[in-house]
Protein backbone atom coordinates (compact mmCIF):
# COMPACT_ATOMS: atom_id res chain seq x y z
CA UNK A 1 0.00 0.00 0.00
CA UNK A 2 1.43 3.58 -1.17
CA UNK A 3 2.43 6.27 1.51
CA UNK A 4 0.40 9.67 1.67
CA UNK A 5 3.60 10.87 -0.38
CA UNK A 6 3.76 7.87 -2.89
CA UNK A 7 6.63 6.51 -1.51
CA UNK A 8 6.94 3.05 0.04
CA UNK A 9 5.86 2.09 3.51
CA UNK A 10 9.12 2.55 6.03
CA UNK A 11 8.42 -1.13 6.94
CA UNK A 12 9.34 -1.75 3.23
CA UNK A 13 12.24 0.78 3.06
CA UNK A 14 13.71 -0.65 6.29
CA UNK A 15 13.58 -4.46 4.95
CA UNK A 16 14.49 -3.58 1.55
CA UNK A 17 17.77 -1.78 2.59
CA UNK A 18 18.46 -4.22 5.69
CA UNK A 19 18.30 -1.14 8.14
CA UNK A 20 18.21 -3.13 11.34
CA UNK A 21 18.21 -0.93 14.60
CA UNK A 22 21.60 -0.12 16.13
CA UNK A 23 21.33 1.01 19.84
CA UNK A 24 24.95 2.56 20.13
CA UNK A 25 23.35 4.67 17.82
CA UNK A 26 20.06 5.46 19.16
CA UNK A 27 18.05 4.09 16.37
CA UNK A 28 14.49 4.13 17.56
CA UNK A 29 12.86 4.94 14.56
CA UNK A 30 8.84 6.35 14.05
CA UNK A 31 7.63 4.45 11.16
CA UNK A 32 3.81 5.86 11.79
CA UNK A 33 3.79 8.79 8.85
CA UNK A 34 0.65 10.35 10.70
CA UNK A 35 2.86 10.83 14.07
CA UNK A 36 6.17 11.84 12.31
CA UNK A 37 3.57 14.82 10.62
CA UNK A 38 2.50 15.20 14.15
CA UNK A 39 5.85 16.34 15.03
CA UNK A 40 6.67 17.97 11.78
CA UNK A 41 3.77 20.46 12.42
CA UNK A 42 4.79 21.62 15.76
CA UNK A 43 7.45 22.77 14.14
CA UNK A 44 5.41 26.14 12.93
CA UNK A 45 4.52 26.57 8.88
CA UNK A 46 7.15 25.06 6.94
CA UNK A 47 7.00 26.57 3.41
CA UNK A 48 10.05 28.52 2.34
CA UNK A 49 11.80 27.13 5.48
CA UNK A 50 15.00 24.92 5.72
CA UNK A 51 15.17 22.42 8.01
CA UNK A 52 18.05 21.07 9.69
CA UNK A 53 17.28 17.37 11.02
CA UNK A 54 19.63 15.17 13.12
CA UNK A 55 19.50 11.62 12.22
CA UNK A 56 16.93 10.71 9.52
CA UNK A 57 17.47 7.42 9.26
CA UNK A 58 15.05 5.62 7.22
CA UNK A 59 13.62 8.97 6.90
CA UNK A 60 10.21 8.88 8.20
CA UNK A 61 10.25 12.20 9.86
CA UNK A 62 12.42 13.74 6.53
CA UNK A 63 9.31 12.62 4.59
CA UNK A 64 6.81 14.57 6.86
CA UNK A 65 9.00 17.58 6.55
CA UNK A 66 8.88 17.72 3.13
CA UNK A 67 5.41 16.83 2.43
CA UNK A 68 4.61 19.79 4.71
CA UNK A 69 6.19 21.65 1.91
CA UNK A 70 9.88 22.97 3.51
CA UNK A 71 11.84 24.44 0.87
CA UNK A 72 15.03 22.06 1.92
CA UNK A 73 15.51 19.89 3.84
CA UNK A 74 19.48 19.25 5.59
CA UNK A 75 19.76 16.20 7.15
CA UNK A 76 22.82 14.64 8.82
CA UNK A 77 23.21 11.01 9.39
CA UNK A 78 26.07 9.09 10.89
CA UNK A 79 25.09 6.24 9.82
CA UNK A 80 25.72 5.20 6.38
CA UNK A 81 23.44 2.34 5.83
CA UNK A 82 20.59 4.70 5.75
CA UNK A 83 21.99 6.69 2.80
CA UNK A 84 20.50 4.81 -0.20
CA UNK A 85 16.78 4.59 1.65
CA UNK A 86 17.85 8.61 1.97
CA UNK A 87 18.62 9.01 -1.55
CA UNK A 88 15.13 7.73 -2.61
CA UNK A 89 13.66 10.76 -0.85
CA UNK A 90 15.67 12.83 -2.11
CA UNK A 91 14.94 11.62 -5.99
CA UNK A 92 11.27 12.01 -5.23
CA UNK A 93 11.79 15.91 -3.79
CA UNK A 94 14.29 17.10 -6.58
CA UNK A 95 16.69 19.59 -5.16
CA UNK A 96 15.13 20.05 -1.45
CA UNK A 97 16.92 17.32 0.30
CA UNK A 98 20.50 16.80 0.67
CA UNK A 99 22.19 14.36 3.56
CA UNK A 100 25.26 14.60 4.98
CA UNK A 101 26.99 11.78 6.07
CA UNK A 102 28.57 12.55 9.31
CA UNK A 103 28.55 13.45 13.20
CA UNK A 104 26.05 15.95 14.07
CA UNK A 105 28.40 16.85 17.00
CA UNK A 106 31.02 18.07 14.82
CA UNK A 107 28.67 19.70 12.18
CA UNK A 108 28.70 23.68 11.77
CA UNK A 109 25.32 23.91 11.29
CA UNK A 110 25.12 27.30 10.56
CA UNK A 111 27.50 27.46 8.20
CA UNK A 112 25.73 24.72 5.90
CA UNK A 113 22.35 26.88 5.75
CA UNK A 114 23.12 30.18 3.13
CA UNK A 115 18.88 30.33 3.15
CA UNK A 116 17.36 31.54 6.02
CA UNK A 117 14.70 30.99 7.92
CA UNK A 118 15.97 28.22 9.64
CA UNK A 119 13.94 25.43 11.69
CA UNK A 120 15.50 22.50 13.43
CA UNK A 121 13.30 19.72 13.91
CA UNK A 122 14.64 16.23 15.31
CA UNK A 123 13.87 12.91 16.72
CA UNK A 124 17.27 12.96 18.46
CA UNK A 125 19.73 9.99 18.88
CA UNK A 126 19.68 9.81 23.24
CA UNK A 127 23.39 9.66 23.74
CA UNK A 128 23.95 12.95 21.68
CA UNK A 129 20.52 15.26 22.39
CA UNK A 130 21.59 16.82 25.17
CA UNK A 131 24.80 17.86 24.08
CA UNK A 132 23.22 18.71 20.86
CA UNK A 133 21.25 21.29 22.29
CA UNK A 134 23.71 23.18 24.56
CA UNK A 135 25.64 23.67 21.69
CA UNK A 136 22.51 24.56 19.92
CA UNK A 137 21.58 27.51 22.67
CA UNK A 138 25.64 28.44 23.26
CA UNK A 139 26.54 30.36 20.56
CA UNK A 140 27.97 33.85 21.52
CA UNK A 141 25.69 36.06 18.80
CA UNK A 142 21.88 35.85 19.49
CA UNK A 143 19.43 35.55 18.19
CA UNK A 144 20.75 32.66 16.94
CA UNK A 145 20.71 31.13 13.12
CA UNK A 146 17.63 29.06 13.51
CA UNK A 147 14.29 30.20 14.35
CA UNK A 148 13.36 27.11 16.11
CA UNK A 149 13.95 23.82 17.69
CA UNK A 150 11.33 20.91 17.61
CA UNK A 151 13.16 18.20 19.28
CA UNK A 152 12.26 14.24 20.77
CA UNK A 153 13.95 13.50 24.19
CA UNK A 154 13.60 10.83 26.43
CA UNK A 155 10.62 13.04 28.34
CA UNK A 156 12.54 13.26 31.92
CA UNK A 157 14.83 15.62 29.47
CA UNK A 158 12.19 17.28 28.18
CA UNK A 159 10.87 17.99 31.37
CA UNK A 160 14.41 19.09 32.63
CA UNK A 161 14.18 21.73 29.83
CA UNK A 162 11.12 23.26 30.42
CA UNK A 163 11.17 23.17 34.37
CA UNK A 164 11.07 26.27 36.17
CA UNK A 165 11.53 27.42 39.43
CA UNK A 166 10.39 25.22 42.39
CA UNK A 167 9.95 21.94 39.95
CA UNK A 168 11.29 18.70 40.46
CA UNK A 169 13.24 18.85 37.28
CA UNK A 170 15.08 22.41 37.64
CA UNK A 171 18.30 22.33 37.50
CA UNK A 172 20.99 23.43 34.79
CA UNK A 173 19.31 22.60 31.51
CA UNK A 174 16.44 24.36 32.91
CA UNK A 175 18.04 27.51 33.47
CA UNK A 176 20.13 27.49 30.42
CA UNK A 177 17.06 26.70 28.45
CA UNK A 178 14.72 29.19 30.23
CA UNK A 179 17.43 32.41 29.62
CA UNK A 180 17.81 31.60 26.04
CA UNK A 181 14.25 30.34 25.16
CA UNK A 182 10.55 29.99 25.59
CA UNK A 183 10.15 26.79 25.46
CA UNK A 184 6.81 24.05 25.67
CA UNK A 185 6.53 19.93 25.70
CA UNK A 186 3.96 19.60 22.75
CA UNK A 187 3.03 15.95 23.49
CA UNK A 188 4.34 12.72 24.55
CA UNK A 189 5.09 9.76 22.45
CA UNK A 190 4.57 5.88 24.25
CA UNK A 191 7.09 3.97 23.66
CA UNK A 192 5.40 1.53 21.03
CA UNK A 193 5.29 4.75 18.76
CA UNK A 194 8.65 3.70 18.13
CA UNK A 195 10.81 0.33 16.08
CA UNK A 196 12.22 -1.18 18.31
CA UNK A 197 10.37 0.43 21.05
CA UNK A 198 12.72 2.66 23.84
CA UNK A 199 12.42 1.74 27.79
CA UNK A 200 11.10 5.06 28.69
CA UNK A 201 8.40 7.65 27.24
CA UNK A 202 9.68 10.39 25.31
CA UNK A 203 8.93 13.86 24.21
CA UNK A 204 8.81 16.11 21.67
CA UNK A 205 9.42 19.78 23.02
CA UNK A 206 9.55 23.04 21.09
CA UNK A 207 11.72 25.90 21.90
CA UNK A 208 11.80 29.55 20.12
CA UNK A 209 14.89 31.96 20.89
CA UNK A 210 14.29 35.04 23.26
CA UNK A 211 14.93 37.88 21.22
CA UNK A 212 16.49 39.65 24.21
CA UNK A 213 17.49 37.20 26.31
CA UNK A 214 18.96 38.86 30.13
CA UNK A 215 22.59 40.28 29.53
CA UNK A 216 24.79 37.22 30.68
CA UNK A 217 28.28 35.37 30.16
CA UNK A 218 27.54 31.88 29.56
CA UNK A 219 30.68 30.66 31.02
CA UNK A 220 29.83 32.42 33.94
CA UNK A 221 26.11 31.29 33.91
CA UNK A 222 27.59 27.63 33.89
CA UNK A 223 29.99 28.04 36.73
CA UNK A 224 27.12 29.67 38.63
CA UNK A 225 24.74 26.94 38.01
CA UNK A 226 27.38 23.87 38.07
CA UNK A 227 28.16 24.73 42.02
CA UNK A 228 24.06 25.48 42.83
CA UNK A 229 22.80 22.36 41.59
CA UNK A 230 26.06 20.10 42.66
CA UNK A 231 24.91 20.16 45.96
CA UNK A 232 21.40 21.21 45.08
CA UNK A 233 19.76 20.42 48.62
CA UNK A 234 22.60 22.50 50.40
CA UNK A 235 21.76 26.40 51.43
CA UNK A 236 23.19 28.69 48.14
CA UNK A 237 25.79 30.32 50.88
CA UNK A 238 27.06 26.40 51.02
CA UNK A 239 27.17 25.48 47.80
CA UNK A 240 28.19 29.02 46.29
CA UNK A 241 31.27 29.35 48.48
CA UNK A 242 33.95 28.72 45.79
CA UNK A 243 32.41 31.38 44.62
CA UNK A 244 31.99 33.92 46.77
CA UNK A 245 29.35 32.29 49.52
CA UNK A 246 26.93 34.70 51.38
CA UNK A 247 28.97 37.90 50.55
CA UNK A 248 28.12 36.55 46.82
CA UNK A 249 24.50 36.44 47.82
CA UNK A 250 23.99 39.29 50.00
CA UNK A 251 25.12 41.44 46.73
CA UNK A 252 22.69 39.78 44.54
CA UNK A 253 20.00 40.45 47.45
CA UNK A 254 19.53 36.88 47.53
CA UNK A 255 19.37 35.09 50.58
CA UNK A 256 21.82 33.05 51.55
CA UNK A 257 19.76 30.38 52.96
CA UNK A 258 17.64 29.53 49.92
CA UNK A 259 18.11 26.29 47.96
CA UNK A 260 19.27 26.51 44.27
CA UNK A 261 16.11 24.85 42.87
CA UNK A 262 14.12 28.19 44.46
CA UNK A 263 16.10 30.94 42.43
CA UNK A 264 14.52 32.34 39.01
CA UNK A 265 16.37 32.35 35.64
CA UNK A 266 16.95 36.05 36.57
CA UNK A 267 18.02 35.35 40.21
CA UNK A 268 20.94 33.10 38.51
CA UNK A 269 21.84 36.06 36.00
CA UNK A 270 22.14 38.39 38.63
CA UNK A 271 24.79 36.27 40.46
CA UNK A 272 26.68 35.26 36.99
CA UNK A 273 26.93 38.68 36.39
CA UNK A 274 28.67 39.48 39.57
CA UNK A 275 31.32 36.04 38.86
CA UNK A 276 31.77 36.87 35.42
N1 LIG B 1 14.57 10.25 12.36
C1 LIG B 1 14.41 8.81 12.38
C2 LIG B 1 13.03 8.48 12.89
O1 LIG B 1 12.40 9.37 13.50
O2 LIG B 1 12.59 7.35 12.69
C3 LIG B 1 15.49 8.12 13.22
C4 LIG B 1 15.61 8.60 14.64
S1 LIG B 1 16.69 7.64 15.63
C5 LIG B 1 16.06 8.01 17.24
C6 LIG B 1 18.23 8.55 15.67
C7 LIG B 1 19.00 8.64 14.37
O3 LIG B 1 20.19 9.42 14.60
C8 LIG B 1 19.48 7.32 13.80
O4 LIG B 1 19.21 7.27 12.42
C9 LIG B 1 21.01 7.33 14.04
O5 LIG B 1 21.74 6.60 13.07
C10 LIG B 1 21.32 8.81 13.98
N2 LIG B 1 22.52 9.25 14.74
C11 LIG B 1 23.00 8.73 15.89
N3 LIG B 1 24.06 9.43 16.32
C12 LIG B 1 24.24 10.44 15.42
C13 LIG B 1 25.16 11.50 15.31
N4 LIG B 1 26.13 11.70 16.22
N5 LIG B 1 25.08 12.34 14.24
C14 LIG B 1 24.10 12.15 13.30
N6 LIG B 1 23.18 11.17 13.36
C15 LIG B 1 23.25 10.32 14.41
Amino acid sequence: MASFDGLPPLRDVIQRHGLDARKALGQNFLLDLNLTQKIARTAGPLEGVTVFEVGPGPGGLTRAILALGAAKVIAVERDARCLPALAEIADHYPGRLEVIEGDALKTDFEALAPQRPVRIIANLPYNVGTQLLINWLLPRQWPPFWESLTLMFQKEVGQRIVAEADDNHYGRLGVLCGWRCQSHMAFDVPPQAFTPPPKVTSSVVHLIPRAQPLPCDSDALERVTLAAFGQRRKMLRQSLKPLGGEALLNKADIDPSRRAETLSVEEFVRIANLVG
